[in-house]
């Protein structure tokens, strides 16, 4: 099939067959207002120790850098909101993108599935699939393709499913038809701004400094956690939705449907004194295949006791 129109709708249909919430189509080219936004970001420091972000520049704002020739990016939205929460309110808190199975190993799947799909129906066309995991400007990708704007959090966010989502992305050399941009939905509001406890989001909003943030000082970060943010850490362990609890377009989020993202019971009844006592046996069963392995045992424990340290009304 060479139509592009009739493709488009192919691809669409085959990707909600799959399981993925949203779909959104851009042409691929270089982003050159994300471009100065990440060079000043860069220059700032804000991206810490991260310096994978720094590598590969070209490559972060030039898709065919990665894949020669590209023509479309497709943008792909994977649900992972749930009502579910850890039960005790006092104890130790997990991200909730963690709570199940590492989604890299989920999505990337659907995503090759998706691509095979769209070789078999093509012929012979080039492309790959991304899923946190090269040096790919996902949420401008997402944005571009209309699937939301990016917010004062810095965070995608959806007019219907919120910010809890997993963003991922094949980049082909195959042109489709594209979607237009939607504009923000922020407003005046600035919840995320007021309520982050390490003030990691610019006054103005849409810029994070992730040297404060505690998503980037729980998992990312290798050394100590400064001291300056203690009795800040509002009690996680490993990464912080705080900025999302609080956002307004949240109240839509549903419940995903993914059972590999399904947390276990033994985690979510864990207490503060759980926590504190885990040894490595125990955290190789509760968390092996979930995100909270990025972190190793001795990283956790680290945020264990850095949180542990911190002034007692924390935890009351
Ligand atoms: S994840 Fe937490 S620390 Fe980071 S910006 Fe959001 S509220 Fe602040
Ligand atoms: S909390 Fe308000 S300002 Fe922040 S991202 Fe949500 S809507 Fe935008």
């Amino acid at each position: 099939m060479n139509n592009k129109s009739g493709i488009t709708h192919l691809i669409r249909k085959e990707a909600k067959r799959l399981g993925f919430s949203e779909i959104g189509i851009s042409k691929a080219v270089r982003l050159t207002d994300e471009e100065k936004r990440l060079k000043k970001w860069l220059d700032k420091g804000y991206h810490a120790s991260m310096d994978y972000m720094e590598n590969h520049f070209d490559k972060r704002v030039d898709p065919s850098k990665l894949v020669p020739g590209a023509k479309s990016v497709i943008s792909l939205l994977y649900n992972y909101y749930t009502e579910k929460k850890q039960y005790d309110k006092n104890t130790l808190k997990v991200s909730k993108y963690a709570y199940g199975r590492d989604y890299h190993k989920v999505i990337k799947k659907k995503l090759n599935s998706l691509l095979k799909f769209i070789k078999e129906k093509t012929g012979d066309i080039n492309g790959r699939a991304f899923v946190d995991s090269a040096p790919v400007l996902e949420k401008a990708w997402a944005a571009k393709s209309g699937l939301g704007w990016i917010g004062k959090n810095t965070l995608l966010i959806n007019k219907y499913m919120g910010s809890y989502i997993f963003l991922s992305e094949l980049i082909i050399d195959l042109e489709l038809i594209y979607d237009e941009p939607v504009s923000s939905h922020c407003g005046n509001c600035t919840r995320c701004i007021d309520a982050c406890p390490t003030e990691a989001i610019s006054k103005s909003g849409y810029e994070l400094d992730s040297t404060k943030c505690i998503s980037y000082l729980t998992i990312e970060n290798k050394g100590d956690i400064p001291v300056i943010f203690q009795n800040k850490m509002a009690n996680y362990i490993f990464g912080c939705d705080i900025c999302q609890d609080v956002c307004p377009w949240n109240r839509f989020a549903g419940e995903h449907s993914e059972s590999d993202f399904a947390p276990k019971e033994e985690f979510l009844n864990m207490k503060k004194e759980d926590w504190f006592n885990i040894s490595e046996e125990k955290f190789k069963i509760l968390f092996y295949g979930t995100p909270v392995v990025r972190a190793k045992y001795k990283g956790l424990k680290r945020n264990i006791k850095f949180v542990k340290s911190s002034k007692k009304d924390q935890f009351d």
